[in-house]
């Protein structure tokens, strides 16, 4: 069986570091090791509009923001195909077809969908289109034969919907769909980072996040003012590292040599955690470090978007033949599925 690789983002803001480290590290590691046959990213556009339908300019302006910061991170579009959702229309049709597959009380039920119409505060009117957009994500995976779907850990029920839905159209009209599987980070901490503010995932919806175009007087102002632990008011009180987004950032991000060029006092993060917790360690000092980790991090990225963004004519052309090539591939996928449901007439 090939090896297909594919994953999106939602044109809804920049991409942060969540983005990075739940998911953007792991594409580019993938891409570099070159152990796969195909590999897919798309700006998902449809989706954001799910719920964003009312705000079409700011999915549009989002749409080459994100592309932008795919490239920054060293996507690389002569081994990646980068492609824009809603120019595959094939995903709409397949979304239909899938839409029989599916119950109402499993969309409800799905826990990523649940977590998300509180936060958007949609009450009893939730769009069809958004308690849809499980289906359309496998509309998405399937289309591409993807095998291999890296993200955070907020979107496993969503690759569950997806194994679902593949294994009834496959019972019902014979094997047709390929069973996708999730890749979430090795390290737990990278699966869903929390935000600035200290609350369980960094979003773009909730505003606590650290972007990847941000400048560094932006990070610094971020960091400084960072949540950390409310009880460790003195520097000599024992602190928390535990549920403390600073610690954690620097689990996810820092390394044993950043802390011989930063911090040479300690040897690593497990050092440094010990005397936070022991007590006698300020809250400044850590954050000092953690500025700089992430100015080390961020640094090669922003060089790589300020080239692009002097480029940018080239940046639509990739997302017009990445999605020319997307379209090939769905239209081919297309067509085995209406074969299988006998809807093929004219072939
Ligand atoms: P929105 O708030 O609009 O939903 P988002 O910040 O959740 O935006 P998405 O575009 O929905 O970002 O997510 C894209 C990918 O990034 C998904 O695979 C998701 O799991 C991953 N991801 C997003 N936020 C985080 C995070 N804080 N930690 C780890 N992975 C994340
Ligand atoms: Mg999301």
């Amino acid at each position: 069986m090939k090896k297909i690789i594919l994953t999106g983002d939602r044109p809804t803001g920049n991409l942060h570091l969540g983005h990075y480290v739940g998911s953007l590290k792991n594409r580019v590691e993938l891409q570099e090791k070159h152990d796969y046959d195909e590999m897919y990213v798309f700006i998902a556009d449809t989706q954001a509009l799910t719920d964003n339908f009312n705000n079409p300019k700011k999915v549009r302006d989002n749409i080459i923001e994100v592309a932008l910061d795919y490239l920054s991170v060293g996507l690389d579009p002569n081994k990646v195909t980068i492609f824009i959702q809603s120019m595959i229309s094939p995903l709409c049709e397949l979304t239909m077809y899938y839409m029989n597959l599916v119950t109402l009380s499993r969309l409800e039920r799905n826990p990523t969908v649940k977590t998300e119409i509180k936060q958007k505060d949609f009450g009893n009117s939730i769009p069809v289109g958004f308690l849809n957009y499980p289906i359309s994500q496998t509309a998405d995976i399937t289309a591409f034969e993807a095998t291999i779907v890296p993200v955070g850990e907020d979107q496993l029920p969503m690759l569950e919907q997806a194994r679902e839905i593949v294994r009834s159209f496959n019972n019902i009209y014979g094997k047709t769909l390929v069973e996708p599987e999730a890749l979430i980070p090795d390290s737990v901490v990278c699966r869903r980072l929390p935000g600035t503010d200290g609350k369980a995932k960094m979003s773009k919806s909730l505003g606590n996040c650290i972007y990847l175009k941000d400048d560094s007087k932006t990070v610094k102002k971020k960091v400084m003012s960072m949540y950390t632990d409310p009880n460790h008011l003195k520097v000599e009180d024992p602190g928390n590292t535990k549920d403390n987004p600073v610690f954690i950032y620097l689990e996810a991000l820092s390394t044993d040599e950043h802390f011989k060029k930063y911090l040479p006092e300690y040897k690593n993060l497990d050092e440094l955690k010990a005397h936070y917790e022991k007590g006698g360690l300020g809250d400044v000092k850590v954050k000092n470090f953690l500025y700089e980790v992430i100015e080390d991090t961020l640094r090669p990225i922003r060089e790589k978007r300020k080239y692009y963004e002097d480029n940018i004519d080239l940046v639509y052309d990739i997302l017009k033949e990445g999605s020319a090539k997307a379209l090939e591939k769905a239209n081919s996928t297309l067509k085995k599925v209406k074969k299988a449901m006998l809807i093929d007439y004219f072939d």
